[in-house]
């Protein structure tokens, strides 16, 4: 049976040319700080941020974990949505190494306003943990992959500044928002202290996220990469990958957003299932309340037929497109869903 994989864009496997960039990777020991093609790497990621510098991390949930203890003490707060990944699917690494709390805000979408953030900040009272980090997510994850307009996020990021916090953005898809609003990395990077993003999903590398900030946040943040076991040896056959990755899988994101939006146009109204729009990126969110399936009758109807995809919710299912998802396994995970899903067997 030919399978369609839309579970997640960790899916992708590495390329013959990325496999062949990988080979030829000049390496050392990156603990040292001699792995060339890491040293090459961190530099260009923090160039394109246009920031100072870069460290280059096993995952996504390490280099938010990373960020997290250094912006905070423990007892502190930190402000963020309450859908975001770091609450949500980090298994509570944030309170079991960076000690710390969190204020959480119902957001549209994932996306929250400054009158959200002005009104989750702690009193200075000795009763109250000290409200420290503001935690922004670009692409949003389980807001289904939405984009911060950029004068959106100045204004949370002014609100935040305001009560004197750090900022941080988990940009594990920032390349998306990137791509589907035409802005460089910079311009979105200049509103925030330190941001992450993530090589191993839309990006198709196996292995790797990098975390990026000023000179002295990532001298201090390879040390706590060492305390919990990330500093990697020669790592530069990773970071040969997402070399590659930065040079050739990020104008293509266009396609895997395009790819959403036909997946989204064919799922909409079958059996009752509603996209929840808009489609900004590679993330598709079905609804199901209005429907007579529930999430689980969803995804075990579509994986009978050869697509597979998650439910994330007592009402979501989610799909998403990537790398190894082309325009022909979206027009034929459509047309097997027409018949998984209204086949009148049901
Ligand atoms: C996937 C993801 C992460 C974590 O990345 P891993 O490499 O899987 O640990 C963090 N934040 C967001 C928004 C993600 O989607």
């Amino acid at each position: 049976m030919r399978i369609v994989d839309l579970r997640s864009d960790t899916l992708t496997l590495p390329t013959a040319a990325m496999r062949a960039a990988m080979a030829a990777a000049e390496v050392g020991d990156d603990v040292f700080h001699e792995d060339p093609t890491v040293n090459a790497l961190e530099e260009h990621a923090a160039g394109l941020a246009g920031k100072e510098a870069a460290l280059f991390l096993p995952s996504g949930t390490m280099a938010n974990l990373v960020a997290c203890k250094l912006h905070t003490q423990p007892g502190d707060e930190v402000i963020l949505e309450r859908t975001s990944h770091l609450y949500r699917y980090e298994a509570g690494g944030f309170a079991a190494y960076a000690g710390v709390s969190v204020a959480l805000i119902d957001g549209e979408r994932g996306l929250v306003t400054p009158e959200q953030v002005d009104a989750a900040v702690r009193l200075a009272d000795v009763h109250q943990p000290r409200s420290r980090l503001l935690w922004l997510e670009d692409t949003h994850n389980a807001g289904g992959g939405s984009c911060w307009p950029l004068d959106r996020l100045a204004a949370v990021v002014a609100a935040g500044r305001g009560h004197g916090l750090a900022v941080h953005l988990d940009g594990a898809r920032v390349w998306n928002a990137c791509i589907a609003q035409g802005f460089p990395l910079k311009a979105i990077a200049d509103h925030v202290d330190t941001l992450s993003f993530c090589f191993s999903k839309g990006l198709g590398c196996p292995v790797g996220s990098v975390l990026i900030g000023d000179r002295e946040f990532i001298a201090a943040a390879r040390r706590v990469r060492k305390q919990l076991g990330g500093g990697m040896r020669q790592a530069g056959i990773l970071a040969a990958a997402a070399l590659h990755a930065l040079d050739h899988h990020i104008a293509r994101l266009a396609d895997d957003h395009a790819n959403a939006r036909r997946l989204a146009d064919g799922l909409d109204g079958l059996a009752g299932l509603r996209v929840r729009r808009p489609v900004e990126t590679n993330i598709v969110l079905l609804d199901t309340s209005a429907s007579l399936l529930g999430p689980m009758e969803v995804v075990g109807s579509l994986i009978g037929a050869g697509v597979r995809c998650l439910p994330i919710n007592a009402t979501t299912v989610r799909l998403v497109t990537h790398l190894d998802v082309s325009q022909p396994d979206v027009e034929h995970a459509l047309a097997v869903a027409r018949t998984a899903l209204e086949s009148p067997a049901r």
